[in-house]
């Protein structure tokens, strides 16, 4: 299978702005950000899709969310920030190697587009 843009990314083949790395996955910042703060966390393992996802990924789902929760801290807005999957392309999802956009540093509405 030829490998997706994130994990070129997670490979360091393609530049990014990294903001954390660790064993499970890794964050970098959007390249066409939708607020001030707009940070793509990915699991080094590549799971295509959220509905991809099985049982064995349970631990991995959770330090995604957990971890996503320490980065939205880390810059400045624990209390206030929104994590998006978009599962599928008609969700919107362009890149099939599961992330969470993270998102923060503006008024974020209800329901999204
Ligand atoms: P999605 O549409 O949910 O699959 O999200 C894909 C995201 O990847 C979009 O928000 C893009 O702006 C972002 N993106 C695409 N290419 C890059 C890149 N080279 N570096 C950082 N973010 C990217």
């Amino acid at each position: 299978m030829a490998k997706t843009l994130f994990e070129k990314i997670i490979d360091k083949e393609i530049p990014a702005t990294l903001v954390h790395e660790d064993e499970y996955c890794v964050a970098f910042r959007d390249i066409n950000p939708g607020a001030p703060v707009h940070i793509l966390l990915v699991p080094r393992k590549p799971i295509p899709r959220l509905c991809d996802a099985g049982a064995d990924d349970q631990a991995v789902l959770g330090h995604l969310m957990l971890t996503a929760s320490k980065i939205a801290a880390a810059e400045g807005h624990g209390e206030a920030y929104r994590l998006v999957v978009n599962n599928g392309a008609e969700a919107g999802q362009s890149v099939f190697h599961l992330h969470l956009h993270i998102l923060a540093g503006r008024p974020l509405h209800w329901p999204p587009g």
